[in-house]
């Protein structure tokens, strides 16, 4: 049985051509998935009944299922999907309110083996990767289910992007060519895989990405970050230097405000030298509670005192608003099913 979902355009007219059916038909199938959200072949209700019998017994739409959906005071939806081997990976969707943008936090991988020290996701280690298919399918099964068009897509969900680089830039192949998410509504965050940013600037990818810095030196950082060992804050830099000189792309810079660790003056100085030469947006995100570690989050005024002293440094500096905390859908509180903690 072939799943639709995933297939691009050029895929789709294979089966037609096998029902001995147009290319035209193909187009029309292709429509329904990624812009009409069919939720089954007799939802396609422009092709034949004759043609929709034939489609049913080599095709369906999708073979993911909704498990658990849940939704935040705030309007934000958490789903968790289950793929046919049984594994199951979260999605979110956030809205906000004052803005038209719908945006979808998807996974890469189930688990993730990066492990760093504040996130749920990296506590339940590396299950698998996903394959590109499985990633379009979040963003479509929300689709389906909300019958609302997904206008950004951020890989923030479970899961090191640049650990799964392949099957992360097919799907964000078919976003932009399918879904028609323009790549400067696609961000891709990392942790910091330094022969994946490399790879990103050979391609010179137009989306952006956003890397999770969180401390301004090498001995922060490998307090909450193991990955700070193998590829380190230095090599980072000239990395990013490169991807920037090469993409002539401005980069995001996330990070991660956990109190008395790395929110003090000293840290936003430090940070604020470490930035000055790289062209980057920087992106604050107050720590969302995990359980069982001692981390807190700082108070406002310390995240605002933070932001106004790298403000200082002449960079465009926003904070990340936390959505879904009560269905444990913000950042780093993905976990997926199984994990207990
Ligand atoms: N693996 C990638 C992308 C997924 S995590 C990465 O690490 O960048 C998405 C973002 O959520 C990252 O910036 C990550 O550091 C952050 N995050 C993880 N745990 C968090 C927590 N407990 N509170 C706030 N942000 C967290
Ligand atoms: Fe993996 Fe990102 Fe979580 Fe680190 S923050 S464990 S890289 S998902």
């Amino acid at each position: 049985m072939q799943i639709l979902t995933g297939l691009s355009q050029k895929e789709i007219e294979k089966i037609t051509d096998e029902l001995h059916q147009s290319k035209f038909r193909a187009r029309q199938i292709h429509n329904w998935i990624y812009l009409k959200s069919a939720k089954s072949i007799d939802d396609m209700t422009d092709l034949s009944k004759d043609f929709r019998e034939e489609l049913k017994k080599i095709a369906k739409v999708s073979d993911v299922k909704i498990k658990v959906k849940q939704e935040s005071v705030d309007g934000t939806l958490k789903y968790l999907l289950e793929y046919p081997d049984g594994e199951c990976v979260e999605t979110v969707l956030m809205r906000f309110d004052n803005r038209a943008n719908l945006t979808a936090c998807v996974s890469s991988q189930i688990g993730c083996a990066v492990n760093c020290a504040f996130c749920a996701t990296g506590k339940r280690g590396f299950i698998r990767n996903l394959d590109y298919k499985e990633i379009v399918e979040q963003v479509l099964t929300i689709q389906r289910d909300t019958g609302l068009k997904v206008t950004n897509v951020v890989f923030m969900g479970q899961g090191e992007p640049l650990l799964n680089l392949d099957n992360v830039l097919k799907a964000m192949k078919i976003f932009n060519e399918s879904l028609q998410i323009g790549q400067r509504r696609i961000t891709v965050s990392t942790s910091g895989i330094i022969p994946g940013i490399n790879q990103l600037a050979e391609i010179d990818m137009q989306s952006t990405l956003a890397i999770s810095l969180h401390a301004p030196n090498h001995d922060i950082r490998k307090q909450i970050m193991p990955v700070e060992n193998k590829y380190n804050i230095l090599d980072l830099k000239s990395a990013l230097k490169n991807y920037i000189a090469k993409t002539g792309r401005r980069i995001t810079i996330e990070y991660l405000l956990i109190e008395n660790l790395n929110d003090t003056f000293d840290c936003a100085k430090e940070l604020a030298h470490y930035l000055h030469d790289l062209k980057c947006n920087i992106n604050l995100i107050p720590y969302n509670s995990v359980e069982y570690n001692d981390f807190k989050k700082p108070s406002n005024s310390s995240v605002m005192k933070f932001k106004c002293l790298l403000e200082h440094s002449g960079k465009k500096v926003t904070v990340r608003l936390e959505r879904g905390a009560d269905i444990d859908a913000a950042c780093g509180q993905l976990k997926g099913k199984y994990l207990q903690i």
